[in-house]
């Protein structure tokens, strides 16, 4: 089956921040899409989120993607490019030693949804009237409620919520998680920043995600209530919705093939 997408995507600083660490980006032709959340002092977050999501788009506009590779290792090797792209520029200026970022990213190829991440940022698919976590933080706080030493609920008030075991641009081999599953229509995806699940638990997202009548909605629903509830971190979501071709969509809307 063809499939079209529609995608809306929104950053914000949120409420107690000054500046904004997060970076998203997209391209419909090359279906592929991503959310970067930064860290660094003087504004190196925000370096490194931008330099790892313009080496992403750049990856796969280029044309340099092998021909014939599986779209899983694509994911990879961009998230690969990303990495060297923020080691390269820490390499090059003294000021922006020690940034970093995470890295969620969504490539949509033939009918199948691949997704590549790093860090804490994460990954949901909404279909029919559940919504599926399908990234796994590496963060401490994950970590010790994978072992069972602390619930989930007190993961998400541990200080050590913010500790990532693992982020770009902190060495040079980077080890990225992926996944893939085919797609079907009405599927939504979802790419956000932690400032996200900071504000609000899955069930609020999927309360969201699945009643919003469009991605549009949806998203500017979803940065108002992380807002809302507090507006603690910066917030970015990217919402992508798979439809059968020819299928008619809410306006406004932005396709490409899948
Ligand atoms: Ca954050």
């Amino acid at each position: 089956m063809a499939f079209s997408l529609q995608v809306a995507g929104k950053t914000d600083v949120g409420r107690a921040r000054s500046n904004n660490e997060d970076n998203f980006g997209y391209d419909l032709q090359h279906g592929v899409f991503l959310v970067c959340d930064g860290m660094g002092g003087q504004a190196a977050g925000e370096v490194a989120s931008k330099l790892a999501v313009q080496a992403v788009l750049e990856f796969f506009r280029s044309g340099s993607t092998s021909v014939g590779k599986p779209p899983r290792e694509l994911v990879e090797e961009a998230v690969i490019k990303a990495n060297a792209a923020v080691r390269e520029e820490e390499g090059r200026t003294a000021e922006h030693t020690g940034m970093g970022t995470t890295i969620v990213a969504l490539l949509m190829r033939d009918g199948a949804a691949y997704i590549g991440h790093v860090g804490d940022s994460r990954a949901y698919l909404a279909r029919g009237t559940t919504l599926y976590l399908l990234t796994e933080d590496h963060s401490w706080a994950a970590e010790q409620v994978k072992r069972g030493v602390i619930s989930a609920e007190q993961a998400q008030s541990s200080p050590w919520q913010n500790v990532l075991l693992r982020a770009l641009g902190a060495t040079d081999e980077i080890e990225v998680d992926s996944n893939q599953m085919q797609c079907e229509p009405g599927d939504v995806f979802l790419l956000c920043s932690d400032g996200l699940m900071k504000m609000l638990n899955d069930q609020q997202i999927a309360n969201i995600v699945l009643l919003a009548p469009d991605v549009y909605t949806a998203c500017d629903q979803l940065i108002d209530a992380a807002n809302a509830a507090g507006g603690e971190d910066n917030v970015t979501c990217v919402l992508v919705r798979v439809q059968a071709e020819g299928a008619v969509a809410e306006q406004p809307q932005t396709q490409g093939p899948l």
